[in-house]
């Protein structure tokens, strides 16, 4: 079968589209042919050997898939062969406190396919079951890897800052792929959303991608923008992927009671923030982002009963893999980069 691997760490260049065996699924385990791949930020971070994660060369990428169950191993129970299934990202050690607990995406163990793990840019992989999720009636390969960033974005918005219908939401980074799931999830959950970008074209991007409103915080204040959209007020909930100043300055537009779920820190990883402030008005602070196995089954019966897709920006073939790494690179994307099989 085919795989994209890289032999050492660099650019776009050192991926390789190659011939490798095909893999076995041994006992427990479901071999999968995969139809739609998704493309992330970690896979360059892991690609540029930056990622601080122990990658085993050669090394192949990927977190996201799905296609469809191709065999299954011994002992396996629950899937046959031609289920459509998606692939679930995290290991857990499952002995740990959190993972006991229930909580295994707190798990210090953890372990991300396509980093620790072999991963998803392949025409086959074998996973155990507990990394295999099958997809509800209705929903393509394609329509599901288009999910995957609702799945970081439903964890945070639901299970921990529990948005309420009727509250603000504002969404840093609402151009990316996570920031525009948020707005799409947080329209879905009866929420006012607020997408904030740093261009009037993104900005149009996420108001057609569903937001109520949107800030251009290159170019006008942000905190006196959300207090201009709130009557004062304040908004309910940020929902940040940014860090920087953007996080600041949509802190000091949160109302009293406020909360920050934080997702991501790719535009400032120290930031300062008044703890006085912070006290005074009773603010909250969360950090979410990663999603359980409950949380993707969750998602993808959502969208099989109606929610939206996220954007996606292209669908490249799994060859033309390095490509769509220079694309994300180069940040002129809207929306999903996603690689298939055919
Ligand atoms: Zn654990």
């Amino acid at each position: 079968m085919k795989a994209v691997q890289f032999d050492r760490f660099g650019g776009p260049e050192v991926l390789t589209y190659r011939d490798v065996a095909a893999p076995e699924p041994g006992p427990g385990e479901v071999l999968i042919d995969i139809a739609c791949i998704g493309v992330n930020h970690l896979d360059i971070d892991v690609r540029e050997g930056v990622s601080g994660l122990p990658v085993a060369l050669p090394h192949t990428l990927g977190t996201e898939a799905a296609g469809t169950v191709a065999d299954v191993g011994p002992e396996v129970t629950g899937f046959s062969v031609g289920d459509p299934v998606a692939t679930y990202a995290f290991r857990s050690c499952g002995v740990c406190d959190a993972c006991t607990a229930g909580r295994p995406n707190l798990c210090a163990r953890i372990g991300t396919l396509g980093a620790h793990d072999p991963g998803t840019y392949c025409q086959r992989i074998a996973l155990p079951v507990a990394r295999v999720v099958k997809l509800p009636d209705g929903l393509s390969p394609v329509g599901a890897v288009a999910s995957y960033k609702l799945a970081p974005a439903w964890e945070a918005l639901v299970d921990t800052a529990a948005l309420q219908p009727g509250e603000t939401v504002a969404v840093t980074g609402a151009g990316g792929s996570v920031g525009s799931a948020a707005v799409v999830l947080g329209k879905h959950l009866g929420a006012r959303v607020i997408g904030i970008a740093s261009s009037d074209a993104r900005c149009a991007r996420i108001e057609e991608a569903g937001a109520d409103h949107t800030v251009n915080y290159r170019d006008s204040d942000l905190t006196e923008g959300l207090l201009a959209l709130t009557d004062g007020k304040g908004v309910d909930l940020v929902f940040d992927v940014a860090g920087g100043d953007a996080l600041v300055a949509a802190i000091k537009g949160l109302a009293w009671g406020g909360r920050v779920a934080l997702v991501g820190a790719h535009a400032g990883e120290v930031v300062p923030i008044d703890m006085i402030d912070l006290f005074r008005r009773h603010l909250t602070i969360f950090r979410c982002g990663r999603y359980t196995r409950p949380i993707l089954e969750s998602v993808l019966a959502a969208r099989a009963a109606g929610l939206a897709a996220p954007p996606i920006h292209t669908t490249l073939p799994l060859a033309e893999a390095a490509e769509a790494h220079r694309l994300m690179e180069s940040r002129a994307f809207f929306g999903r980069i996603l690689l298939t099989t055919q």
